[in-house]
């Protein structure tokens, strides 16, 4: 298990290329460049595209940067901007989706406690605010706070797909 596995449309290149792009005004909305568009295409969960669950609406995915292993983003299908836009349906799924992303991570990893929350616009610290997400990590007593582990990428002691793994197999329902 290696980097090599992931899927593409999470490489760091594409993430800063449309980083990039999104602070140039370019394409700021434009869902066919957009990486969670991207991934809510990608099909069925699997190792490949770390999608843990997919539903109707919503889908749960590893975030490629985590600050925890086991880190997870829940993000609607549709390519949405603002939370206000959610339709009731979606938001209820999302939230649905959110509640078993903590179960799922308190029974795979047995933390200590959990961040769930969403940054939004850049101002807030989201890297790609084009596309609504929520994330939820897993918390241990004493490790890094929240704030200061979102202003940086952390060096993982577990692999991406150890992680899928761990949670599709603890995932509830
Ligand atoms: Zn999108």
């Amino acid at each position: 298990m290696s980097f090599a596995h992931l899927w593409a449309g999470w490489r760091s290149d594409y993430i800063v290329e449309a980083t990039a792009r999104e602070r140039s005004g370019d394409h700021a909305h434009d869902e066919a460049r957009c990486v969670f568009c991207r991934l809510a295409a990608s099909g069925a969960p699997s190792e490949d595209n770390l999608v843990v669950w997919r539903g109707e609406l919503a889908f749960v995915v590893m975030n490629a940067y985590p600050y925890a292993s086991g880190h997870v983003l829940v993000l609607p299908l549709r390519h949405v901007s603002a939370l206000a836009d959610l339709t009731p349906a979606e938001s209820a799924e999302l939230w649905s989706a959110t509640q078993h992303a903590v179960t799922g991570i308190e029974t795979a990893y047995e933390p200590d406690g959990l961040n769930m929350g969403a940054n939004l616009g850049r101002a807030a610290g989201a890297g790609l605010p084009a596309h609504v997400h929520l994330h939820v990590l897993p918390r241990w007593s004493g490790d890094t706070n929240f704030m200061t582990s979102v202003a940086e990428t952390r060096v993982m002691p577990e692999a991406l797909q150890l992680s899928w793994k761990r949670l599709s197999d603890a995932w509830p329902g």
